[in-house]
């Protein structure tokens, strides 16, 4: 075995094994975070019986398996959530190395960072339909990173890109509350928006609403023809961003050098 192949197994190894840990404490920030609580003290606890976890009871996935998904003491169970979390976030931390190491490992960092805070995103929103100012602000972080590191597309593409999220966005709050006299999205979606497209660049970020648009129509369609139609709930929008801006991050220049593709062979 080559040094070249050793090192690139070692990284590889790093970003599951860490992947998961940190997908471990994705699961307490999707808990606490929205709720006010710190997310350092207490310690993880049992939510039925309040029995402290004990470290050998945190480690990623495995304890979750052993425990067949209960609390040791209690046996209340324990949200398949939180399993599912630790390995989204391990199996996008790979993602991330797979993609974007060769081109540089800061934009494989920042995109696993921007993967863990849409895990988050995605999680919170669904629960209490608040997309929190710390996502956005991390997004638009690890945006920046990207913005300097992208060799396939030119660092103005970004700006364009946030700039259009904002437009874009602030003119759906404001048509909804105009037209239907109510909130449509809310302020938070807007600068979710502006930070995913300062994330993306603008071809990228149009990707990335044509996905989340298209998730959300069949999941409404889906959802309404189940439930009476006099009983429709609300759906938060950021859950569809979420995913929306994964396509367009991982998979976003395979589709759009398709596409051009695509239509260039049709010009012929
Ligand atoms: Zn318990």
């Amino acid at each position: 075995m080559g040094v070249e192949t050793f090192i690139t197994i070692c990284i590889y190894t790093m970003a599951a094994i860490l992947g998961l840990c940190v997908g471990s404490f994705l699961n307490v920030v999707i808990y606490r975070l929205p709720r006010g609580m710190s997310l350092f003290r207490p310690g993880s606890h049992c939510p039925t019986c309040g029995y402290t976890i004990k470290w050998y009871d945190l480690i990623p996935v495995l304890a979750y398996i052993l425990l067949g998904g209960r609390c040791r003491i209690c046996r209340g169970k324990i949200s398949s959530r939180y399993m599912l979390v630790e390995i989204a976030n391990c199996l996008l931390w790979v993602l991330s190395v797979w993609v974007f190491w060769q081109q540089s490992p800061i934009y494989a960092l920042a995109a696993a960072i921007i993967s863990s805070v849409l895990i988050c995103l995605f999680f919170v929103d669904l629960e209490h339909m608040i997309i929190l100012n710390r996502f956005s602000i991390t997004v638009a972080v690890a945006g920046v990173a990207v913005m300097l590191v992208d060799n396939t597309t030119v660092w103005y593409d970004h700006i364009i890109g946030m700039v259009a999220g904002l437009v874009v966005f602030m003119a759906l709050y404001y048509g909804s509350i105009a037209v239907l006299h109510q909130e449509g999205m809310g302020l938070g979606d807007v600068k979710y928006a502006a930070a995913a497209g300062l994330a993306l660049g603008w071809q990228r970020f149009i990707l990335a609403m044509l996905v989340a648009s298209v998730l959300a129509a069949v999941v409404m369609i889906v959802s309404n023809r189940v439930q009476k139609a006099d009983k429709r709930t609300e759906h938060p929008f950021g859950p569809f961003l979420a995913l929306g801006t994964l396509v367009a991050l991982f998979a976003g220049d395979v589709v759009i050098d398709w596409y051009i593709g695509f239509l260039f062979s049709q010009l012929i």
